[in-house]
């Protein structure tokens, strides 16, 4: 029977040592970290986002700024916004909530945020350093798993890591992080030819696919570390990428869906914000 991996707990861990950190630094600088978040439109699911945002940064002790411009707002709108923010000595992270409405250029809109205070990590600027490893921030899903990583002493190096998906916010960099932690890493995707067979090579097994319960037990060695990534909604609610209850009696750890994963996500993007902060307090 596997460990279970607790985001839950890691995640209450890593917000009080932000807050400590961010009295100290308020304490000895003057200098609160501050986000901002910008909301294009009413999509309800990326309202509670913003909504779970404002509340983690109440959490730490950051200022926090809600930006909501209406679905109709045009591009421009929110080039200034960002323009502006990128000015503000208050505010060290700028977040687009994404998706933007459809007649908006979701790469432009983040091209245009100050790399320094990009702290989700999607500009190119950043993902270049993520891919030669001379990052200050990384996107927050993957920087949460290893973050768990870490926490449970589970070390990639030398492991065997397969990564099943390949987005730009998750399998991607997720790929990256374990390659820098000396993993040998595969990337599998929807055209990967025998899939099963590469996943039962996995040590370190991350799924990030989108499909409830798509990783069965005849995909998973024993005794593999299993993260799974997946938010999908089935009959009975949340769950995940990996059908749980079958894997759990194979894997050595393993993270469940919901507390697992997802907790880390919103820490994670504390945490760059914090980073963001430190290093404008440096003059850097
Ligand atoms: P995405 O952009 O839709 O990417 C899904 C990936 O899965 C793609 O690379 C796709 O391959 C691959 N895939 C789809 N079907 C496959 C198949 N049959 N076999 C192998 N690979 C297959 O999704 P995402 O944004 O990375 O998110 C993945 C999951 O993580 C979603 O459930 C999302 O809700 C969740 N998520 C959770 C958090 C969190 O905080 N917990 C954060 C972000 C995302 P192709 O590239 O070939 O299409």
């Amino acid at each position: 029977m596997a460990q279970i991996i607790n985001g839950k707990e890691t995640s209450k861990k890593i917000r009080e040592q932000i807050r400590l950190e961010t009295e100290k630094m308020q304490k000895e600088t003057g200098i609160r970290p501050g986000l901002a978040v910008i909301l294009v439109g009413d999509d309800p699911a990326s309202a509670i986002y913003v909504r779970n945002k404002k509340k983690a940064c109440d959490e730490v002790g950051f200022l926090s700024k809600e930006f909501v411009l209406p679905a109709t707002a045009k591009e421009e709108d929110l080039l200034a916004l960002i323009d502006q923010l990128n000015a503000d000595p208050e505010i060290h992270g700028i977040l687009v909530q994404l998706p933007v409405p459809k007649h908006m250029d979701a790469k432009k809109v983040i091209a245009r945020i100050d790399p320094k205070k990009d702290v989700d990590a999607f500009s190119f600027e950043n993902v270049g350093r993520i891919v030669t490893g001379d990052f200050d921030f990384v996107p927050c899903t993957p920087a949460g798993i290893m973050e768990l990583l870490a926490e449970y002493r589970i070390s990639p190096e030398g492991k065997r890591a397969v990564v099943i998906g390949r987005s730009n916010i998750v399998g991607k960099p997720m790929a990256l992080l374990l390659l820098h932690q000396n993993a040998t890493v595969t990337v599998c995707h929807s055209r990967t030819e025998n899939l099963a067979e590469i996943c039962r090579e996995a040590d370190i097994l991350v799924a990030a696919v989108g499909k409830a319960k798509f990783v069965t037990e005849d995909m998973v060695k024993e005794g593999a570390v299993v993260i799974d990534v997946g938010m999908n909604r089935d009959e009975n609610g949340l769950c995940g990428d990996v059908d749980f209850a079958a894997v759990e009696k194979k894997a050595s750890y393993i993270t469940p869906v919901p507390g697992g994963v997802g907790p880390m996500t919103i820490t994670l993007l504390m945490k760059n914000t914090l980073t963001s902060a430190q290093k404008a307090g440096k003059g850097e």
